[in-house]
């Protein structure tokens, strides 16, 4: 049987990966959240895992004494996380959001776990750290991420060197066609708003500027160690095709399917093999009609600042991703306004020096960096 350890089993995706894990009937040796120790709880009284940690290092005291008369472990801390990640279980889903996914990555692929990813910052971020160790290793790093699994289900069989182009869709947010002007004034609430996908809030706030998609590429040329010019981005309203490749001799290979990330998750769980599927399945006939259109680059700078980045490389993906990462969260808190986040995502990656040849601690410093600037402000 499949052992699981889940990181961030709290949030969006942790929590859809456990209704995977249940209808496939796996266990689950390990969770990991930030600091929901409610929702944590519960889980552990279900799962029975044997470890599970909690960032947060008070929320982590408390849970212990809430878990005193079972028999689950209870670590704390960046530390306690990593180890739960490297800890008993074959499988690790990496869900949690940020660059704290970072670490506890590299501490499951050294304790030689496969990965399903759906932290595509550990990638953004530490893209070629993490796959030189996986290699090493000889780890597998499998997509979570929806569209990376659309890409990666259109490449079986496909010969090696075959592929020409990704097709990297976007549902366009909630703020497709809207100009400059329109987004002025525009609320979290409204923000937050997105029309198909129900997510966690740093990621919907990414699929409103786009930064999402800017994510997906750099995530996309470390996975399929394809150039960012290769990669086209189409706006694909309806979240029907996931994404797909463009092959030499000219066929184009998409996935398909509901938005609903279980199925890219359950993928991931059961690659190479297919399993049943529990949830609602794609009905064509109720969608109609897919749609294509161009990203707008001049409205949402992000995307194309993204592709600066990752062309650029070095450290540049990591301050793009740590200016975000804090512009985001100002904007949640109401501290700064909608279009405020790409202007500072900008302003970040033309102030902090690049460095082509980096270590974990450059990423980090890189990352603290780029924060500052934001907190800082214009
Ligand atoms: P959520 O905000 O819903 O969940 C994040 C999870 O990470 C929570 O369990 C949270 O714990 C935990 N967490 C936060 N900080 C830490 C930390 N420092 N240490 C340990 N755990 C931490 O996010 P999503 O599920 O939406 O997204 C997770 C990742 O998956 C992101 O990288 C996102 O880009 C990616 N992704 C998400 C998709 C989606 O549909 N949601 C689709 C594709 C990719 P707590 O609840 O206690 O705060």
């Amino acid at each position: 049987m499949k052992e699981l350890v889940i990181l961030g089993s709290t949030g969006s995706i942790g929590t859809q990966s456990l209704e995977v894990a249940q209808s496939q009937g796996y266990r689950v040796t390990g969770l990991v959240a930030g600091g929901n120790i409610e929702l944590l709880e519960q889980q552990a009284r279900e799962w029975k895992p044997k470890n599970v940690a909690v960032f947060n290092e008070e929320k982590a005291r408390d849970l212990k004494i809430k878990l005193a008369d079972t028999d689950t472990k209870v670590l704390s801390g960046e530390e306690g996380v990593c180890e739960v990640a490297g800890g008993c279980g074959d499988t690790v889903v990496n869900a949690i959001v940020g660059i704290a996914g970072l670490k506890p990555t590299l501490s499951a692929i050294e304790s030689g776990k496969t990965i399903a990813l759906a932290n595509k910052e550990t990638l953004v971020t530490g893209g070629e750290i993490v796959k030189r160790k996986a290699k090493e290793k000889g780890i597998s790093i499998l997509p979570v991420d929806s569209e990376h699994s659309a890409i990666f289900q259109s490449l079986q069989g496909a010969p090696k060197g075959s592929i020409k182009r990704i097709l990297l869709t976007a549902s366009g947010g909630p703020f497709f066609e809207k100009t400059k002007k329109d987004l002025e004034n525009v609320t979290v609430k409204e923000a937050l708003n997105h029309p198909n996908w129900s997510m966690g809030a740093k990621i919907t706030i990414d699929s409103a500027t786009l930064m999402n998609k800017g994510l997906e590429v750099i995530e996309a040329v470390h996975l399929f160690d394809i150039s960012a010019d290769n990669i086209e981005v189409l706006v694909h309203r309806q979240s029907i095709i996931h994404s797909g490749v463009e092959l030499s001799d000219g066929a184009v290979i998409a996935q398909l399917g509901t938005p609903d990330m279980r199925l890219p998750i359950q993928y991931a769980l059961t690659y190479p093999e297919r399993s049943d599927y529990a949830f609602e399945r794609l009905d064509l006939f109720k969608i109609g009609t897919l749609t294509f259109a161009r990203p707008d680059t001049e409205t949402f700078r992000c995307l194309p600042l993204c592709v600066k980045a990752i062309t650029e490389g070095g450290i540049a993906p990591t301050v793009i991703n740590g200016a975000n990462e804090e512009a985001v969260r100002l904007f949640l808190e109401g501290k700064i306004k909608f279009l405020q986040i790409a202007e500072l995502v900008e302003k970040a990656l033309n102030t902090v020096n690049n460095k082509k040849e980096f270590t974990l601690d450059d990423i980090f410093y890189a990352d603290t960096l780029a924060r500052e600037i934001v907190r800082k402000g214009d």
